[in-house]
């Protein structure tokens, strides 16, 4: 089961079913200690920030340095499939895949929630110019 746990230093909080061995921020080794969910929410201030469109691609950016793939640099494309990403968030409240439906089952749908893990994607895996099932992310 998941949990959430703060690191005892400088208080970075990670959901998980265990918490990291070293703290990514402070890294400081075996920090961390479980707390409350509504602990968890008053250090997060979790207060229904939202993303734009343009903090999205940012975070998507970042979340590509560093590894084999980037964002499609067809920039239609991209654009199309973030009208579908927020057009779920705004129906159903999480940034689902947009060419994929959704279970309603939370658990499950969570692997829709983009970027989803592509990496074991057909379309992705084992090909040189490999992308997500959507095309939002291809290969270097
Ligand atoms: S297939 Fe691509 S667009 Fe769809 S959720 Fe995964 S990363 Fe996002
Ligand atoms: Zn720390």
């Amino acid at each position: 089961m998941k949990k959430y746990w703060r690191c005892h230093v400088c208080s970075d909080v990670h959901y998980g079913v265990n918490p990291p061995e070293l703290c990514p921020t402070c890294k400081v080794l075996n920090a961390f200690v479980e707390i409350s969910s509504a602990e968890a929410e008053k250090i997060c201030g979790i207060a229904e920030t939202t993303m734009d469109e343009v903090e999205f691609c940012d975070a998507i950016e970042r979340f590509t340095v560093g590894n084999k793939f980037q964002i499609n640099p067809d920039k239609n494309r991209v654009k199309t499939l973030l009208e579908g990403i927020f057009q779920n968030e705004k129906n159903y409240g999480m940034k689902y895949c947009p060419c994929r439906l959704t279970t309603k089952k939370f658990e499950e749908d969570l692997k829709l929630v983009c970027p989803c893990n592509f990496r074991i994607h057909d379309t992705y895996k084992d090909k040189e110019d490999g992308e997500c099932w959507c095309g939002l992310f291809i290969r270097r």
